[in-house]
This record gives C-alpha cells, sequence and structure tokens, in this order.
C-alpha cells in the first residue's frame, strides 16, 4: 500500500512534465563571423528545437545549445560538415533534472521531519513564499514585505523590504530569477534574504549601510515562469503571458524594457526565447517594478541577477557605447568581483553587457540607468557551462555566499558615494 501510494506520487510529481531524455548540451566555439551567423540560422530553424543557453556572440566565444536527442546527430553532422568546433557539455540533460528532482523531494521529506528550512536546495515558489514570511516573522524589526503587484496569471509579487525607518531612504534594489529556469538566482536571492535580516545588528559595515538606507529585494521576479520551470518544463525562461495571433507563450522580461527596446539581440518571433514582447513593458512584471521604481524616487543602485556564465556586467547592453560612468562602475564591479572571488576562488568577467556577451536592447539595468540610477548592475552567477541552468544544489550555498561578497562591495561604495 505504502509503494503504491509512494508510486502515485512520484507519478504526480513528474507527470506533465517535459523530459529531456538523451538531450546534449553542445559546448560550440565559433571562431569567425561566418560561422558565428551559421550558428544563427540554425537558432533559427524551428523543427530542430534547438535551445540555446548560451547565444552566439562573437568569435571564440562559446555558445552553448541544447540538441533534442532526435536532431542530435543531424546537428552534430552539421557542425563538424563547417569545421565548427564542440565539444558535449552534459551528456544526458534529463539525467541532471532526475537529480534534481530527487533531491528536491528528498529534501520535501527531511523538512517535513525537522520544519528547518534548508537554503542549499532549491524550492518551489509556495515553499520560497513561505521561507519569506518566516524571516519577516523572525526578524520583524527590520524586514517587511511589500506587494509591489500581480503576475499575468494573478500570483503577487513580493518584495522584502529592509530598513530601520525613515521615510523613503536612499535604496538599494535587488532582484533575481527574471529568467525563470536560473534557479541559482532565487534560490541566492532568499539566502541573502536571510543573511541581510541576521547580520543586521551583528555585522557593523551592513548594520552602518541600513542606518542611512533601504534595501528592497524581489527574491521571484517572474514567478509565473518559475511556476512553469518546476511543473511543465524545467528550461522555461520567458513569461506566461499570450500573445495576441500566436500559438506560442511568453516575453522575454529581460527584453522588454523600455531602452532600445526591439533593437539588436532581441526578437520579434514571439516563439522565440528572448522576443521583446509587443512593446515596452508589456510584461505587467516588468511594468511593476517600473512603477515601483519611479513611485520610490531614491532608488540609487540597481542590481539584477541571473545565471549562468560568471559576469558582472554594466550598462549598455542595447548599444555599445560607453556610459559616462564607465569608469567609476567598472572600478566598483572589479572590486566586487575581487571581492567575490577571495572566498572560493570563482573567478568572473567583468564590463559591459556590450563588451562582455553581446548587443542585447530592452534590459532591465540599461533602463535605470538611464532613468538616472547610476550604480546599475547585472550579475551572472555560476557556473561558467558544466552544469549551467542544472547547477547541483550543493553548489547554492557556495554560490550564494561569495555572491553576498560582491554585492556588499556595491552596496559599500553606493552607501560611501551619495549623488
Ligand atoms: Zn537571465
Amino acid at each position: 500500500m505504502k509503494l503504491i501510494l509512494l508510486f502515485g506520487i512520484f507519478l504526480g510529481i513528474t507527470w506533465g512534465l517535459e523530459t529531456f531524455e538523451g538531450d546534449q548540451v553542445l559546448r560550440v566555439e565559433p571562431c569567425n563571423d561566418e560561422q558565428i551567423d551559421l550558428l544563427k540560422e540554425l537558432e533559427g530553424l524551428k523543427p530542430l528545437q534547438l535551445n540555446f543557453w548560451r547565444s552566439p556572440s562573437h568569435p571564440n566565444e562559446p555558445a552553448d545549445v541544447q540538441v533534442p536527442f532526435a536532431c542530435l546527430q543531424a546537428v552534430k553532422v552539421f557542425l563538424e560538415l563547417h569545421q565548427i568546433k564542440y565539444s558535449v557539455l552534459i551528456e544526458d540533460v534529463q539525467a541532471l533534472v532526475d537529480e534534481e528532482s530527487r533531491e528536491m523531494h528528498l529534501n520535501r521529506q527531511r523538512e517535513r521531519g525537522c520544519r528547518n528550512f534548508n537554503y542549499g536546495t532549491y524550492h518551489t515558489l509556495e515553499s520560497i513564499y513561505q521561507a519569506m514570511d518566516g524571516i519577516v516573522a523572525e526578524h520583524p524589526q527590520i524586514v517587511s514585505k511589500l506587494q509591489i503587484g500581480e503576475t499575468y496569471e494573478k500570483r503577487p509579487l513580493f518584495v522584502l523590504k529592509f530598513s530601520t525607518g525613515g521615510e523613503r531612504r536612499r535604496a538599494i534594489w535587488i532582484d533575481a530569477g527574471i529568467h525563470a529556469r536560473e534557479w541559482v538566482t532565487q534560490a541566492t536571492a532568499l539566502w541573502t534574504a536571510k543573511k541581510i535580516a541576521s547580520d543586521f545588528g551583528n555585522e557593523p559595515s551592513l548594520t552602518s549601510l541600513l542606518n542611512t538606507m533601504d534595501i528592497f529585494l524581489l527574491v521571484v521576479a517572474n514567478p509565473d515562469g518559475y511556476v512553469y520551470s518546476h511543473t511543465k518544463n524545467r528550461m522555461w525562461r520567458k513569461t506566461r503571458s499570450k500573445i495576441p495571433g500566436s500559438r506560442c507563450v511568453g516575453v522575454d522580461p529581460n527584453r522588454n524594457w523600455d531602452a532600445g527596446f526591439g533593437g539588436p539581440g532581441a526578437s520579434n518571433d514571439p516563439c522565440s526565447d528572448s522576443y521583446h514582447g509587443p512593446r515596452a513593458n508589456s510584461e505587467v512584471e516588468v511594468q511593476s517594478i517600473v512603477d515601483f521604481v519611479k513611485g520610490h524616487g531614491n532608488i540609487k543602485a540597481f542590481i539584477s541577477i541571473h545565471s549562468y556564465s560568471q559576469l558582472l556586467m554594466y550598462p549598455y547592453g542595447y548599444q555599445c557605447t560607453n556610459v559616462k560612468d564607465v569608469e567609476e562602475l567598472d572600478m566598483v564591479g572589479r572590486a566586487a568581483a575581487n571581492a567575490l572571488t577571495s572566498l572560493h576562488g570563482t573567478r568572473y568577467k567583468v564590463g559591459s553587457i556590450c563588451s562582455v556577451i553581446y548587443q542585447a536592447s530592452g534590459g532591465s539595468i540599461d533602463w535605470t540607468y538611464n532613468y538616472g540610477i547610476k550604480y546599475s548592475f547585472a550579475f551572472e552567477l555560476r557556473d561558467t557551462g558544466r552544469y549551467g541552468f542544472l547547477l547541483p544544489a550543493k553548489l547554492i550555498v557556495p554560490t550564494a555566499q561569495e555572491t553576498w561578497l560582491g554585492l556588499k562591495t556595491i552596496m559599500e561604495h553606493v552607501r560611501d558615494h551619495p549623488y
């Protein structure tokens, strides 16, 4: 009887979930513009159902692509035919997905036993929202929860506010998980919430920061996508809004901001993973953040957390010209990356979005920078591709710990350089 019940639960978990048996992630290393163009052509071939984890950018910069089992041979033949260098990063995507859900399942059982929240595992949206409530309940003198809006599917968008009082103090904004499948980011943000709450009053630097400034933390910026990545498709990136006249769902919420909207590095194809949407701010998740930032009026740093690639970037993405504060942002970025590296040796690249990845329009930090928020940064957390979006749960806490050192370096600079 117990066995049947267990089997039923297991079926319930996997029911309706897209599987990736035999899919591989290939690391492709184009060595000239012609090979990049060939890869972009490949990306446009719908029947292949390729899923670019990392898009082709410059010669000698790798692109990572998940290839369905059924097309593997064809794609490999194509690459060999055109003498494009590639290697296999992930042998079987489903094996890693299975490992990840096994780990989550085991953790749920453990938590039922002892009720201690485990920051070193991946959680459902429900569980993350409960943990946020737990942090608020445990540290009411410093943390409160605000709702800044509602998603397309009517889920609340919750922000944690860390404040010691005052009205509309200078503030730092941090968001994670605007891309659903980047699970280490939501997990890192949640760990960070706990870290800020428990360090306040104990750690002098953060305490002094919170004595004059507030921190706003949006742990899950794309809740609909996050739920979908748990229940239907682990590799989901976009929102879940319906596009009139298209069978495809969702907009890339980091191509949807009003900064070079619709320009290079975004797609006008609703079926693309980088579809910019019908108009700037069409996604209610984006509009909600824009409204909050404008309504607050005193946000001095805006930090957006993504994965993967180990990068720390500043504007611009939509154009390849330097921002006027490039020297200061580069200096702060390098200091933050050095602090991050000091803990576990994780190495980061620092630069403008356009220089370290590729031209990409409609991104959040370009909009915030143009809006007047000088300290606008985007992180791409671990790793560099060994596991990509399927970073093992045991690496969450080390990732969060090192990221905290980077975040703190930026926040301290903002504290000490009012503008
Ligand atoms: Zn992302």
